[in-house]
């Protein structure tokens, strides 16, 4: 199926930090973002959940685990970087081929309004660009027990 990417897409971050604080936003966690990041910390997932994460709400009133913010919006995990860069949530490595991002052009665009790193930088094939929307996609964030 053509899409308006055939061609790649351009994208080189700019290191702004936008997409990890100062506005509100929520990184959810998956299973397999969890076990990454408790490899990254050395620690248990409980020590993990506890120290680093929150419950939020997600689609259809679910429950799940995302991480912490700090009260100016900043991910819990940025300190002037950040500081599981290795280890990062999947939604943070696919940024920005996630598959609603790239539906089309008019949304692409609407996005590159607040990432100056989108429409600049190196090509990023088609078959990249696939390849991270399926993993965000397939990245369904870890439901936790309600209470
Ligand atoms: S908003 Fe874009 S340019 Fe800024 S840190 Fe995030 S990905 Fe990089
Ligand atoms: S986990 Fe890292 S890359 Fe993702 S939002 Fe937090 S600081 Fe940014």
């Amino acid at each position: 199926m053509n899409s308006f990417y055939e061609n790649g897409l351009q994208f080189g971050c700019k290191r702004c930090s936008g997409c990890c604080g100062k506005t509100p936003g929520v990184v959810y966690l998956s299973k397999k973002d969890l076990h990454a990041l408790c490899a990254f910390f050395e620690m248990t997932a409980p020590q993990f959940i506890e120290t680093y994460c929150k419950k939020e709400t997600y689609y259809e009133g679910k429950t799940v685990l995302a991480l912490q913010s700090r009260k100016n919006n900043d991910c819990i995990l940025w300190k002037d970087g950040c500081i599981a860069y290795e280890a990062r949530p999947i939604q943070c490595s696919t940024y920005p081929f996630w598959e609603w991002i790239v539906r089309d052009k008019a949304m692409w665009d609407d996005c590159a309004r607040d990432c100056p790193g989108m429409n600049s930088g190196r090509v990023w094939t088609k078959q990249e660009i696939e390849s991270s929307s399926k993993q965000y996609a397939e990245n369904v964030p870890l439901q936790l027990e309600e209470s």
